[in-house]
């Protein structure tokens, strides 16, 4: 087994450890173990050291195997055999001993093996970009702080790599207490836990790691390169995969950010297409135009009419691949509409003269509709400027109010809506 004869070492520490003599049964141990255990539990401020040694003890002497080896050859023996000479590392966690100890006995709880991994949050930020960065692609640099677990306790907040459960309460927070108080009457009850305060954790303060104080996880900060690809919607999400906040027995939730389009001076987009609003003076809408926008990549784009082609106010005209790319597949892209709007020439500009001109140029206007009828025969009226959103609020205010006064009786309602 051991490949060369072992020399004979210490056989007797483990069971001076735990207190019980070398005829000890496996009953006794198990009873000097949970006695000693909990009382030197570095969560209930016992000594790290000296719980360590009762686990190992524990260990060796509640194998049969183990103990076999130990009781002929010692303690190195032992060591030599369980990791081929790699010493006293081979010994499982004191922690997981205990738990597994508590976890499988009458004291209840479940032990840390079979201890459901939670799922952490996600952490959702916007993030803002403009329309040149999706219109041409980009990456961001960008800083976050994030809660790590701590390198030097391995997330376990103590010192020792107690795992902080309290073991009153078995990690639950609560403790019921049971009593008799009666004959064969039963009364139970629950309440916070006074060891870990409903926290069902406890680490005692000398065996806080000094590095997180006991908190298992410490403030990180992070450079994430963020990717804005070409085409990419409002909305659209870029997720970095376990990157949220650490903590103990949990899945690290994932870092999302949401696309958010900012609005542009001079562009629109919708879905893969662009829109753009030109506004022609009267003379370049009857005769003819051009003119150089700049596009989201820097690109001067020259932009005219078809010789003899007259714009009317409101119409559309579209640009083929001049959109946006498409998401995936940058290299099609949408259209780019253009909505002319037509400025007239203000009141007065023309003199009687210049009227008589354009009237010899311009259609001729269709005075047929009045010329078999007498003038006279009319009444006169009288017509002003408005402006039509102030005249609409106006009458918005005007038919609330009514609302407002009238309260519950409907009448005066309907007669206003008719007006
Ligand atoms: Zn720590
Ligand atoms: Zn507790």
């Amino acid at each position: 087994m051991f490949g060369r004869a072992p020399k004979k070492s210490d056989n007797t520490k483990y069971y001076e450890v735990l207190g019980v003599p070398k005829s000890a049964s496996q009953d006794e141990l198990k009873k000097a173990y949970r006695k000693a255990a909990i009382k030197n539990h570095p969560d209930k401020g016992g000594d790290p050291e000296k719980f360590k040694e009762l686990a190992q003890a524990y260990e060796v002497l509640s194998d049969p195997e183990k103990r076999e080896i130990y009781d002929k050859y010692g303690e190195d023996a032992l060591k030599e055999g369980m990791g081929g000479g790699g010493g006293g590392s081979d010994f499982h966690s004191p922690f997981d001993i205990f738990e597994q100890f508590f976890g499988g006995s009458s004291f209840g709880g479940g032990s840390s093996r079979g201890r459901r991994q939670k799922q952490g949050e996600d952490v959702v930020h916007s993030l803002k970009v403009s329309l040149e960065d999706v219109y041409n692609g980009t990456s961001k640099r960008l800083s976050l702080s994030r809660n790590a677990l701590c390198q030097k306790c391995k997330g376990k907040g103590s010192k020792s790599g107690a795992s902080g459960r309290c073991y009153g309460c078995q990690g639950t927070g609560m403790r019921t207490i049971t009593r008799q108080i009666g004959l064969g009457m039963i009364q139970q009850m629950q309440h916070v836990c006074p060891e870990c305060r409903g926290s069902g954790e406890v680490i005692s303060d000398k065996d806080k790691c000094p590095q997180c104080k006991g908190n298992k996880v410490v403030q990180e900060k992070k450079v994430l390169e963020v990717h804005v690809e070409k085409g990419m919607q409002h909305g659209q999400k870029i997720v970095f995969q376990g990157e949220a906040d650490e903590a103990p027995d949990t899945v690290t939730g994932d870092i999302v950010f949401v696309v958010q389009l900012k609005e542009h001076p001079k562009f629109r987009r919708k879905d893969d297409d662009l829109y753009i609003d030109h506004t022609l003076c009267l003379t370049e809408a009857l005769c003819g135009f051009q003119f150089v926008l700049t596009h989201l990549d820097g690109r001067q784009l020259l932009i005219k009419s078809n010789p003899g082609e007259v714009v009317k106010p409101g119409q559309y005209k579209a640009i083929d691949d001049e959109g946006m790319p498409h998401h995936g597949r940058p290299f099609m892209k949408g259209r780019l509409y253009v909505q002319f709007n037509v400025e007239f020439p203000d009141t007065g500009v023309f003199s009687p003269d210049q009227c008589r001109a354009l009237e010899k140029i311009l259609p001729p206007r269709p005075s047929n509709h009045i010329s078999n009828m007498e003038p006279d025969e009319c009444e006169e009226t009288t017509m002003y400027d408005v402006n039509i959103e102030e005249e609409m609020k106006r009458q918005r205010q005007h038919r609330q109010q009514e609302a407002y006064d009238e309260d519950e009786d409907a009448g005066p309602r309907v007669q206003c809506a008719q007006q």
